[in-house]
């Protein structure tokens, strides 16, 4: 197969295809195109690409020649008419929250594979770009709230003085949520954590973590680990306690989300006017909208002395590891996608079949068809 890989526009500075993997893929039988510059944002040159076996084009003719083409940020739409049936594309499309652009691409006749959309299985815990990027957001959500927050994170035992440790609440212990509960750790915080799943409890606990309890919460053991919408009851109760430890809070890092649907509001303007002056918010719920009032997708901004930090991008500014996982993530996919050099295209395989958006001029996505 040809595999073309594009260069990301800006603001985006990963790349979806390391040279570690252009190594692996060329050596069984395809042949590699990149875009000239596409892992410069990401400190890999093309001659690292040269080496590695790719050979480097203008942007046209990687979407002319290649097969499969990768891109993390969605085409522009001035690309899509470079796209046709038997062509294979890859990238991060949310295509819940894109029904349209699902259309236009299904029109071009191309095969979407939304990597966002990996089926949350065992089998697929090797492909899953959720849970790789949401482990470099957690790390560095932590890290953006220790260098804006005006004081220590550890207790610190000093001739001038005693410090108290900070106190940070994380809210939803998913993947980034428990990273940056073990990040917050090590830099020697005190840590809460809140998630609507109980079952993660013992999670939060393994890490160092106090899991703040509010009983009643419903959790579908269905839903692929992914938390389900709460009765209005449940949510009142949630509020009343969460105030509590979000006014005492240093630190609050929010990674609540629900796939699908705008992310729940869990810190009220009313909380936040009571939160410490010089306190920090990291809003990783972002770009679905926030869980605090007040957030502004990549943005920082002061809302009553508070600094609210709702940036989304957080993998962009870490590309030369976030790449790397990424780039894992899609050889792995490629495994079983491809047999050597040959497509494999199983529409019975699970994860095959939960990526593909798109197929053979229609949309193949079944929460899509609803
Ligand atoms: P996510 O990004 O969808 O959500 C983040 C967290 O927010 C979740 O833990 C969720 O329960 C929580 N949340 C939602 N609404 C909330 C609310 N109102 N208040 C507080 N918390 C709320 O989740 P994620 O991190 O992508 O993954 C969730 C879980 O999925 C993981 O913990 C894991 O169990 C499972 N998972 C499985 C695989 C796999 O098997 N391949 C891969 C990744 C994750």
């Amino acid at each position: 197969m040809i595999l073309g890989i594009l260069k990301e526009p800006s603001p985006e500075t990963r790349v979806s295809l390391h040279p570690e993997a252009v190594k692996v893929l060329t050596a069984s039988g395809n042949k590699i195109l990149i875009e000239k510059g596409a892992g410069e944002s990401s400190f890999l040159s093309d001659d690292t690409f040269l080496e590695a076996g790719a050979e480097v084009k203008d942007r046209k003719d990687v979407l002319k020649e290649a097969e499969m083409i990768f891109q993390i940020t969605p085409l522009d739409a001035a690309d899509h008419s470079l796209l046709s049936k038997g062509k294979y594309l890859f990238g991060v499309y949310q295509p819940l929250f894109a029904k349209e652009l699902m259309k236009t691409l299904a029109d071009t006749g191309v095969s979407l594979f939304s990597m966002d959309s990996i089926p949350r299985i065992t089998r697929a815990q090797s492909m899953d770009v959720l849970s790789s990027m949401s482990t470099v957001s957690g790390y560095k959500a932590v890290l953006l709230a220790a260098a804006n927050l005006p004081r220590f994170f550890p207790m610190l035992m000093t001739a001038a003085g005693t410090i108290a440790p900070a106190k940070v609440l994380v809210i939803g212990a998913g993947v980034a949520g428990l990273q940056a509960i073990a990040t917050a750790k090590r830099l020697g915080a005190v840590v809460e954590a809140f998630d609507t799943r109980p079952s993660v409890k013992e999670q939060v606990e393994s890490l160092g973590g106090k899991f703040v309890e509010v009983p009643g919460a419903v959790e579908d053991k269905g839903a692929g680990g992914y938390a389900v919408e709460q009765s209005e009851e449940y949510k009142k109760k949630q509020s009343e306690m969460l105030e509590k430890s979000i006014i005492k809070s240093d630190v609050v890092i929010t990674t609540a989300l629900i796939p699908g649907r705008k992310a729940p509001i869990l810190i009220t303007k009313a909380m936040l006017e009571k939160m410490k002056s010089g306190a920090v918010v990291v809003d990783l719920a972002a770009a679905n909208g926030g869980n605090c009032e007040g957030t502004q997708n990549n943005e920082t901004v002061s809302i009553d002395g508070i600094t609210v930090i709702g940036n989304s991008a957080l993998p962009s500014t870490m590309p030369q590891d976030a790449s790397k996982m990424y780039s894992k993530n899609v050889q792995n996919l490629l495994k079983l996608l491809l047999k050597e050099d040959k497509l494999n295209l199983n529409f019975e395989d699970e994860i095959i079949k939960g990526t593909c958006i798109t197929h053979d001029g229609a949309i193949v996505y079944e929460p899509l068809l609803k």
